[in-house]
């Protein structure tokens, strides 16, 4: 049977069926309708009879859910990677979740002084709680850690000298290099050292009058071992006091807490950045602070109030609702509280006794097994650091990357991590809300 172009049904018939199965707004309709119609046509030209008006308008409305779905959506982290920077990093504890609901559904005193009536500071909000948790004089908040390091290079070092060591001139992650940042502030990049070793000397042969600062990048998402060299914090900080020179810290996570207490190894703190000399000591909000994303930029009081006053500190500020979030996160630090109440502390708490429970579950849902692993922190936090645990190993006749696609397509979907062609699902990152979710998904593919 060859069928024609004139089999198509029109527009105005597929949208009559359309009608018949929800209310969409005419235009986007319309749109949905001569897509489908223009995919029916290619398949006619291709030899193909023509699709009938049922399943025209059957894709049509499938491309009207795909609009309505919202293009941002939760997923469910199964990698055991708990700061994933492609899946968004920190989830956020109730606290914050609430500052933030209550913050967006009403007005709120942004910048407004209740008491006196008058014009207020966004800033002054998390001064005091960056303060009291970091032991710095002063503190600021911007968009990002990079936005936070682009800022201190531009206000403290544009074209002047900034000395970083070859072994921490490096890429984080998602294409940001500190070099490229180091020339986007305007300061000039002075490398020196080797990628594996660098002294102080290095450092003070370096300096000249041209030179406005040292800048420290921690190494949060690589190690250098075997034979390196690495002066320590106080080392730059006196070579940097004696010549007026500014010592920054990058310190990427910027942790409040010692990871060593969660069985982990040991990753700088703030306060021992501060301790030892830095001037500046910078951090992202969403890696293991585990609240939302922010560059928090901590430190002596002149340079912050200078960030503070400076025009960029308009262009990079930050939101009501990332300061709800934020406030309300350092306060679970203050309240020594942050075990319990930040997810990712929470998280890494979880002993794999605790897990492997669950992970049997899903093993034996899918007909699979538990096998130790090592769950991640990720997000450019202690490259070499993980926690043991267990995950569910699934095997399936079409192969491990199927299966993990096949979870991707449940709702919500479920990333897992396929690793010697099996398919990891690690509890770890899991909410305990979401095993059910995911019990399922793997009993509907995979159970018998
Ligand atoms: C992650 C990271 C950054 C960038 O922080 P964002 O908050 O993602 O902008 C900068 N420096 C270091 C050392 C980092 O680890």
């Amino acid at each position: 049977m060859s069928s024609t172009f004139r089999d198509i049904p029109s527009v105005e018939a597929v949208l009559s069926e359309l009608r018949d199965n929800g209310s969409w707004p005419h235009a986007l309709a319309v749109e949905a309708a001569r897509t489908a119609i223009e995919h029916a046509r290619e398949a006619v030209r291709a030899g193909e009879a023509a699709p009938d008006v049922a399943a025209i308008s059957a894709e049509a409305g499938a491309i009207l859910q795909e609009l309505a779905r919202p293009s941002l959506r939760r997923v469910v982290n199964a990698t055991g990677v708990i700061l994933q920077t492609n899946l968004g990093r920190a989830p956020l504890s109730e606290r914050a979740m609430t500052a933030m609901g209550e913050a967006a559904r009403d007005y709120t005193n942004l910048e407004f002084d209740v008491e006196g009536g008058s014009r207020g500071s966004r800033h002054e909000h998390v001064r005091d709680l960056l303060r009291r948790t970091t032991g710095a004089d002063d503190g600021l908040a911007v968009n990002n850690n990079a936005a936070a390091l682009l800022m201190a290079l531009h206000v403290f070092a544009q074209g002047r000298e900034v000395i970083v060591s070859r072994g921490e001139a490096v890429e984080i992650g998602g294409r940001f290099r500190i070099p490229d940042v180091l020339r986007e502030s305007g300061a000039r990049l002075v490398e020196v050292g080797t990628t594996n070793r660098t002294y102080v000397e290095d450092y003070a042969n370096a300096i000249t009058e041209d030179t406005a600062a040292i800048l420290r990048v921690h190494r949060s998402n690589f190690q250098v071992t075997g034979f390196t060299a690495r002066p320590e914090l106080g080392e730059l900080a006196a070579l940097a006091r004696e010549h007026g020179i500014l010592l920054l810290d990058d310190l990427g996570s910027g942790c409040l807490v010692e990871t060593a207490d969660y069985g982990i190894e040991h990753e700088p703190t703030v306060r021992e950045s501060l301790d030892g000399g830095a001037e500046l000591t910078l951090f992202s909000g969403d890696k293991l602070l585990g609240g939302p994303q922010a560059g928090l930029i901590v430190g002596r009081g002149e340079l912050v109030e200078t960030l503070r006053r400076h025009p960029l500190a308009r262009a990079l500020r930050v939101d009501k609702l990332t300061i709800a979030a934020l406030n309300a996160t350092l306060m679970a630090y203050v309240s020594g509280t942050e075990r319990e109440e930040i997810p990712v502390w929470s998280m890494l708490a979880l002993e794999r006794e605790q897990l492997e429970p669950r992970a049997r579950v899903w093993a034996e849902a899918g007909g699979g097994r538990v096998v130790e692993s090592r769950s991640m922190i990720g997000g450019g936090s202690a490259p070499g650091a993980g926690r043991p645990t267990w995950c569910a190993a699934l095997g399936a006749e079409r192969g491990a990357e199927w299966l993990a696609g096949a979870l991707r397509e449940a709702d919500p979907a479920i990333i897992a991590r396929v690793e010697a062609g099996e398919t990891l699902l690690d509890p770890r990152t899991v909410a305990e809300r979401d095993d059910g979710h995911v019990s399922a998904t793997i009993t509907a593919l995979l159970g018998r």
